[in-house]
């Protein structure tokens, strides 16, 4: 005896036609049901219907990984955290800033100065101790740099990061800066700043931005690039190319008496005609003995900073731009930024010295500085 074929009813809500298309994507993942009655009333329901699409791979992918810490977290992209290996731990022979040792990671020299605009002029030997520490900080991305490809995870990244900081007798900035649990930032594609490090091996046509920051010697110094791993799509590396450009272009206009809000018009005037828009949560910053202070500098048009360039200043600009909308939004580890569409999102950061006519790159390439990926790309 055959076994009884029951009738299917069309998912359509309201309708009870007899179904007998399926719908091919359920089917390719494995999911039961999902009949309609015909192409109309699948078409009808396919903004509702695709969610079940979403759910099931967004599940398949938590199974993959096996590791879902926020279970009902709505991601706005594809990325996904993995497990965090356990802090590293640095000598006590590496002098470090306040926040190293403190419970909560708080920065307490910083702290009392929030809500200052006033901004440093650092002397002459000030200056030779920010020089030094952005070299050293230079040499610790190249070395990450060089360690880039598919396959590897950005918790190996850290863990190379870390050791480079090292041996160069610093202390890596973002260790315990509010409990920041790694050396350094890695972000992934949709991260727009303070990826944290994880289990997650780096995968062919992803962009990595590794951002650096070490300490030593009382002086931190910060820059980060972003980066190719293995064949990226044309688009990827349009994003990237731009956002090295907005920082460029940033810099080339910076010398004393030049307002620091003007550097937000430069970026956002070159992103805009890319078709590209700029992230508003995350600024420049002043940088020296303290590692976010006054300046604070907006990438974005028409904003509001205070502040006009002095010679012995020193501070970051760090232009993040996204493909998409600017709109970010963060994950529960309260440190991963993500665009809110879940497009892709480049960064380039340098440390500026402003000189008596103009400025220097105190983060700059040195002479074994790999050739940045996106440069012989295009
Ligand atoms: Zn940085
Ligand atoms: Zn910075």
């Amino acid at each position: 005896m055959a076994a009884a074929v029951l009738a299917k009813v069309c998912e359509t809500p309201g309708c009870t036609s007899e179904a007998k298309l399926q719908c091919p994507t359920c089917v390719k993942l494995g999911i039961q049901g999902s009949y309609f009655c015909s192409q109309t009333c699948f078409k009808g329901s396919w903004n509702e219907h695709k969610q079940i699409h979403k759910k099931a791979k967004e599940t398949q992918d938590d199974k993959k990984n096996g590791y879902n810490p926020w279970p009902g977290f709505h991601y706005t992209g594809e990325l996904r955290p993995y497990p965090v290996t356990p802090k590293r731990t640095v000598p006590d022979y590496i002098p470090r800033p306040d926040y190293a040792d403190h419970a909560e990671g708080v920065p307490v020299s910083e702290r009392q100065l929030r809500g200052s605009t006033n901004i440093k002029q650092l002397d002459d030997e000030e200056q030779e101790g920010m020089r030094v520490v952005c070299k050293l900080a230079r040499e610790i991305l190249d070395c990450a740099a060089n360690a880039l490809a598919a396959g590897v995870t950005t918790d190996e990244i850290d863990r190379l990061v870390h050791e480079a900081t090292i041996d160069r007798e610093c202390y890596p900035s973002p260790l315990n800066y509010y409990q920041f649990p790694k050396s350094c930032c890695t972000s992934i594609n949709e991260v727009i700043c303070h990826g944290i490090p994880d289990m997650r091996p780096l995968q062919n046509g992803d962009i990595i931005n590794i951002d650096i920051t070490a300490y030593h010697q009382g002086f931190h110094g910060d820059l980060n690039e972003t980066f190719f791993v293995g064949e990226v799509d044309e688009a990827s590396k349009r994003l990237v190319k731009t956002t090295y450009e907005c920082l460029k272009l940033a810099i080339d206009e910076v010398k004393p008496g030049v307002r620091y809000r003007e550097m937000g018009n430069i970026i956002q005037k070159h992103a805009q005609a890319h078709g590209y828009s700029v992230v508003r949560s995350y600024c420049g910053h002043g940088i020296h003995q303290l590692f976010h202070t006054a300046p604070s500098v907006p990438h974005y048009g028409k904003n509001k900073a205070i502040g006009v360039m002095k010679p012995g200043h020193t501070f970051t600009i760090e232009p993040m731009i996204s493909e998409g909308t600017w709109r970010d939004e963060m994950w529960p580890d309260n440190w991963t930024a993500v665009t809110q569409d879940g497009r892709r999102s480049a960064q380039f950061e340098h440390t500026l010295l402003v000189t008596d006519t103009g400025c220097e790159v105190l983060t700059r390439r040195l002479d074994g500085s790999a050739q940045p990926h996106f440069m012989d790309a295009l």
